[in-house]
């Protein structure tokens, strides 16, 4: 089993929309929320280790600082001074709200679809 590797073109945080823009290599434009972001943050103090992801109440809206993590992910520092979470551009991707009906939401990802 193999999944397509996404890769983004750019990354555009808008504070006043309260969403990141992501434009992908393969012609996908995401438009997350950041309340969406902060809340399935993947770092360890969010989900600890192992067990599925689990979804953090939030009202964070926006994001202070996006710091490329070599080619892989990307840093975002939100609002409320969380700054460990790192998106692989996998993850990323399927946080898209528009990508649901591919992936489901991050509770389930990485489980078999039946
Ligand atoms: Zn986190």
């Amino acid at each position: 089993m193999s999944e397509p590797s996404f890769t983004p073109r750019h990354i555009d945080v808008d504070n006043d929309a309260e969403v990141m823009r992501v434009d992908w290599a393969d012609g996908h434009q995401s438009r997350i929320p950041i309340t969406r972001l902060r809340g399935y943050c993947p770092c360890a103090e969010c989900q600890g280790h192992g067990g599925p992801i689990a979804w953090h109440d939030n009202h964070v809206t926006g994001i202070s600082h996006a710091e490329m993590v070599g080619r892989y992910a990307v840093l975002l520092v939100f609002a409320d001074g969380h700054d460990t979470g790192i998106f692989r551009w996998d993850y990323l991707r399927k946080l898209d709200p528009e990508e649901r009906s591919r992936w489901g939401e991050p509770e389930n990802f990485g489980r078999a679809t039946p």
